[in-house]
């Protein structure tokens, strides 16, 4: 199940896609112009947007680029105009993921969407941001404000623990057997260091550690973000 938003203007387009999608199992939202649906789409959280050109107000152009200036990385649909070929590219210049062609048939719209929310689930897991870091653990990088950074394969492992455990606090026994595996041998010395290096790559002031903190007596926490 899925939260998606509509923003179409046209009454009877927007009655057979939430028809359409709700009997999918997904909650819908509709706006009708072009206003209203930068508003919903900056309060999200959604899983997915569709979006019309033409709207009243602002056009989905304006949607779709000042919502990807607000950081909302939903993946957006557009909804263009048959023969307006110029229409999808200026939509993929401005941060769109796809567009389907009016009048389209509901079963390829449906086929467009799980395709757009079954890579947006796989995304997630496999990448990350915090701070003005993003690591993209398919490709074994790491960003800081857009830069790549050099990490090693040990201390992207390291890094996916903590993220996925992000708030926990984890002992430096739970954080062997997760990083390095069960029954290697790896001191609790090993992991300071190793944690030490990983601080100078993604921590603002390194030795002032403001996601990957350090627990008396206990271990190490990732800060959740507030
Ligand atoms: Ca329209």
């Amino acid at each position: 199940m899925a939260r998606i938003l509509i923003v179409e203007d046209e009454a009877d387009i927007v009655m057979s896609l939430e028809e359409d999608l709700r009997r999918q199992g997904h909650q819908t939202t509709a706006a009708r112009d072009g206003a209203q649906g930068l508003e919903l789409g900056k309060q999200g959280p959604w899983d997915l947007i569709l979006l019309d050109v033409m709207l009243p107000k602002l056009d989905g152009f304006d949607v779709c680029g000042e919502l990807r200036k607000a950081g909302v990385r939903t993946p957006i649909i557009m909804l263009t105009a048959r023969g307006q070929e110029a229409e999808k590219e200026i939509g993929l210049d401005l941060g769109a993921d796809d567009y389907v062609t009016k009048p389209f048939s509901v079963r390829e719209l449906r086929a467009r969407i799980r395709a757009h929310l079954r890579r947006a689930a796989r995304d997630d897991e496999r990448r990350c941001a915090f701070g003005d870091c993003e690591v993209n653990f398919d490709r074994a990088e790491l960003r800081r404000a857009g830069q790549l950074v050099e990490i090693t394969q040990q201390e992207l492992r390291l890094l996916g623990v903590f993220l996925h455990n992000r708030g926990r606090v984890l002992s430096r026994d739970q954080i062997i057997e997760a990083a390095w595996g069960h029954g290697i041998a790896i001191t609790d010395r090993a992991v300071d260091t190793h944690v030490f290096n990983l601080r100078k790559k993604i921590e603002p002031v390194p030795s002032e550690p403001r996601f990957l903190v350090g627990v008396r007596g206990l271990g190490y926490r990732f800060e959740d973000e507030v």
